[in-house]
This record gives C-alpha cells, sequence and structure tokens, in this order.
C-alpha cells in the first residue's frame, strides 16, 4: 500500500515579486487562484505570507482573513498554515491573525542568520507565539532553521507551551543556515525521535535543492513540501511557472517511493487536526 504522503505549497513567501518571480501570487484573489490550482495538483496544505499593496511582508489580519474565506470556498478541505515568519514584518504584529484561528502557523523556535540578515525570534517571542497558539487551539508548524531550535521546541512540549506529538519542517538549504546534506536530515531525524517521538516531520530544500530534499523526504517517511516560496531563483531562464507546476513535479516522483499524495482528510488525520469546519 503507498504511503500518503502530505504535500505543502508555499504559495507567496516574502520576498517581492520583482527580486523573486514575476509568478508569485501576491494579491489575496491571485494567492486564492493560485492555491485551488496546486490544490487540484495534490497539495493538502497551504503555508501562506500575505503582502502589503507595495508587496512588502504584511501582518494585516484582513488580508489573511480575505485569502481564509476564500479558500475555505474554493478548496474547503485543504489544512490553513498562516506563516508567523518573514522578513520585515514587526515582532509585536507577527501573531496578530492567529486569532483568526488557522488550523496551523509555523513557529520558528529560534533565531539564526540568513544569507543578508539575521532571523530574530527572540525567546519572549516564542513563547507568545506558542502561548497564543495554544489559546485558539492551532498547530504549530516547528520551524527548524539551525539545529538549536529542535531542541528549543522539546523544551517548550516539556514546559506545556507546546502538545505533543508535534509536527516540525526541516529548512535546509538557506545560506548560512542548515546545509543540505543527507547525513544532517539523517542526524536530525535521529534527534528528533529522541527529543520528540512521535512527530511528524516535512523536509524542506531551498531552491535547487528541493526536488532532492522531498526526494529524502520520500525515502525516509517524511511529507514535502514545495512552492514558489522557496524556490528563488537567481536563473531567470528556470524560473518555475507557477505553484501549481512545483507540486506536479514532486508529486510526479510519488511512485519511486511507493507513495502517494494524502488527501485533505487523511493529512488532518495524521496532525491531529480537526476536520474541516
Ligand atoms: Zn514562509
Amino acid at each position: 500500500m503507498p504511503r500518503p504522503v502530505i504535500f505543502a505549497v508555499a504559495i507567496t513567501g516574502s520576498i517581492p515579486r520583482k527580486a523573486h518571480n514575476p509568478a508569485v501570487p501576491v494579491t489575496p484573489e491571485e494567492q486564492i487562484e493560485s492555491t485551488h490550482a496546486a490544490y487540484e495538483a495534490g497539495a493538502s496544505l497551504a503555508h501562506i505570507h500575505v503582502r502589503n499593496p507595495d508587496e512588502s511582508s504584511s501582518s494585516d489580519p484582513e488580508l489573511f482573513a480575505r485569502v481564509q474565506e476564500g479558500l475555505r470556498k474554493h478548496c474547503p478541505d485543504m489544512i490553513q498554515q498562516f506563516s508567523t515568519g518573514g522578513r520585515g514584518r514587526d515582532p509585536a504584529e507577527r501573531g496578530s491573525s492567529l486569532s483568526l484561528k488557522p488550523d496551523m502557523a509555523s513557529l520558528a523556535t529560534g533565531s539564526v542568520n540568513f544569507k543578508t540578515i539575521i532571523y530574530e525570534n527572540e525567546p519572549q517571542l516564542i513563547d507568545a507565539l506558542a502561548e497564543a497558539m495554544l489559546e485558539y487551539e492551532i498547530k504549530p508548524e516547528i520551524e527548524i532553521f539551525d539545529l538549536a531550535m529542535l531542541y528549543n521546541a522539546a523544551d517548550l512540549v516539556e514546559r506545556g507551551l507546546l502538545k505533543a506529538p508535534a509536527h516540525v519542517q526541516f529548512v535546509l538549504g538557506i545560506p548560512n543556515a542548515l546545509p543540505p546534506r543527507r547525513k544532517m536530515l539523517e542526524f536530525l531525524l535521529s534527534e528528533l525521535e529522541e527529543v520528540l517521538p512521535g512527530a511528524t516531520w516535512t523536509a524542506a530544500g531551498i531552491a535547487r535543492h528541493q526536488i532532492e530534499m522531498a526526494r529524502w523526504s520520500l525515502e525516509l517517511g517524511g511529507h514535502v513540501r514545495t512552492g514558489l516560496e522557496d524556490n528563488i531563483k537567481l536563473d531567470r531562464e528556470t524560473l518555475a511557472p507557477s505553484n501549481a507546476a512545483l507540486v506536479e513535479q514532486c508529486v510526479a516522483l510519488c511512485d519511486e517511493y511507493d507513495t502517494r499524495p494524502a488527501t485533505p482528510t487523511e493529512a488532518r488525520e495524521m496532525l491531529g487536526l480537526r476536520p474541516a469546519t
């Protein structure tokens, strides 16, 4: 029996379209349409950032609400995950959309250098976001950009700020952070089993590392993330045409690993989420 795998699509991210890819959906209408196409292609989870009209990162709950409403209408059972991260957002505002009670929200459990910036997540902010997610019954996706973040997540469980079993995402291939090495992923997985037993996991590879990471995840029992957010292209000739095209590219690997895309209902069960409302 093929193993069901959750395909997450990170539709937008936080980098302005001009510096990234003209295909990135930015307005709520574009985001809903692009997510719907990715859903049709096999994605069961959408990771969502919203943008101000000037395309800078936004925390505006009204924008999140418009996307949430549109997705509930067009892909009602798809898992919605709001980002609490991203560059250029006021830390005090990063949790402001959690009162909309999305199914999930991202939670980075430490600070890390990226290529040109510090991705700052101070301990007080991490605790405050974790507390808000508990209050609104939102399942966090723990974002592991560097090694200590895994143990910080286990500490959140110990302090009653995170419910087990957790769901974690290992992000490999960001310059200055974790390298996209198979041995690194294998080490992370063995540590995960010890410090967060029963956790589900996804490995996300950035840009040219994406397909390799998807293959390792399919092989090693994980879930897969793709999407334009992670496909930051240096080479404009090979820009990904759409979120749906990226999902199709990853779903096409399933047969080689005796896997198949999970339905949204299966994905909700695996993550311990409530059924779609
Ligand atoms: Zn993101």
